[in-house]
């Protein structure tokens, strides 16, 4: 393979090399059918089979109970910020609340009020989202439709490590940007969902993992295609599904299974990937200063800032010679992001970590000068 760049974008995301290897292979010819990946029916065999073999590896690396269906959508998650409250909320005559911990909750969020009444539960705006709530500081309706959280934001960097209690209410979670970066007890939740192209392969499929009993919510009446019963009872096969994304996703799910050991193995892997750049921003605080707060920042998005934005402007720059890409933060934090999923190698990593080291000694003198001129 021609030489790779480190691919810090927060997606599409960098791929496992293996699963790129095996993605060309598939396309030239897959299992021995005579076809691409790219041409077969999504009625063959040998798609059926790519289907039924993505589903049962997630089911075993998340622990997937049999009161779930998964199903694998189009329109990324996106759609799901309009479909959710179509299936979830239409009719009831409740409220959907909603925690809002940055940029993508908020885009949920103000799809919700199209089809009932739905409000912030938690709101951290004035914060600049920098911190998740405490515990005490979501206030749920008394009959919530379901509650909505993010469990990474993408943009702001902050992660929950585990759920909000949400008492009777079914507990929603957009987890694009942390899907099988570690375990998580599905059972605490009624839906998940995930689009793929941040850490499981790449656009065009999402994920959702809905529990049985809200599937009986559906309201009749809704488009097929957005309705999450219909797709359900037909095993996401109702029109053609993304195959190719779906094939990548399942390779995705066999190299978590069979090269790196399972999600606890990803876990340990990601937190210390994670701590190689968090230490070196706590050590240098004189120059690198974290987005998020310290108890909500997330492993997967490393978002900070430096004393100016021309030295922000440098830093890129510096890396991008070194051949680390991506590395500009989204505009609403400004500063630089390091989208470290899954796929990102340590190797990287510790190179992003070495050039951030070296960059503190040549530039934080002077910067310190400059604050006390000034
Ligand atoms: C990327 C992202 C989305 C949007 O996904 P699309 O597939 O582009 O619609 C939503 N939520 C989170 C947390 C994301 O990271």
């Amino acid at each position: 393979m021609a030489k790779r760049v480190f691919n810090f974008s927060a997606g599409p995301a960098t791929l496992p090399p293996s699963v790129l290897a095996e993605a060309q292979r598939g396309v030239a010819e897959l299992n021995g059918l005579g076809m691409s990946i790219l041409e077969i029916s999504h009625r063959s065999k040998g798609f059926e089979a790519v289907l039924a073999e993505a589903k049962s590896l997630l089911s075993e690396l998340l622990g997937i109970g049999p009161n779930y269906k998964t199903l694998f959508l189009q329109g990324g998650s996106s759609l799901q910020f309009s479909m959710l409250p179509m299936n979830l909320l239409r009719g009831t005559g409740r409220t959907a609340d909603y925690i809002l911990t940055g940029t993508w909750g908020t885009k949920a969020f103000q799809e919700a009020p199209r089809e009932g009444t739905a409000r912030a539960a938690w709101d951290g705006k004035s914060v600049n989202y920098s911190h998740l709530p405490a515990a005490g500081d979501i206030k749920l309706s008394s009959d919530a439709a379901y509650v909505h959280m993010t469990a990474n934001e993408t943009i702001q960097g902050v992660e929950f490590t585990g759920e909000p209690e949400t008492g009777s209410a079914p507990l929603v979670c957009d987890a694009s940007s942390n899907f099988l970066s570690r375990p998580i007890d599905v059972d605490r939740y009624g839906m998940i969902y995930a689009c793929a192209q941040k850490n499981a392969g790449i656009s065009g499929v999402t994920v959702v993992i809905i529990r049985d009993d809200l599937l009986d919510r559906v309201p009749k009446g809704l488009p097929p295609m957005l309705d999450y019963k219909l797709q359900a009872d037909n095993d996401s096969l109702y029109n053609t599904p993304p195959t190719f994304a779906i094939y990548v996703l399942m390779l995705v799910a066999r190299w978590l299974k069979n090269e790196v050991g399972g999600l606890e193995k990803m876990a340990a892997v990601n937190r210390e990937k994670a701590k190689l750049l968090y230490d070196v921003i706590d050590k240098n605080s004189d120059f690198y200063r974290g987005h998020a707060r310290a108890d909500s920042r997330s492993q997967m998005n490393v978002t900070w800032r430096l004393p100016s934005e021309d030295l922000e402007a440098a830093l890129v720059k510096q890396a991008q010679a070194r051949g680390m890409v991506d590395l500009k933060g989204h505009r609403s934090v400004g500063g630089l992001r390091a989208s470290i999923y899954n796929a990102m190698s340590r190797e990287g990593v510790v190179a992003l970590r070495d050039l951030l080291l070296e960059f503190h000694e040549q530039h934080a003198g002077a910067a310190a000068g400059q604050a006390k001129s000034s």
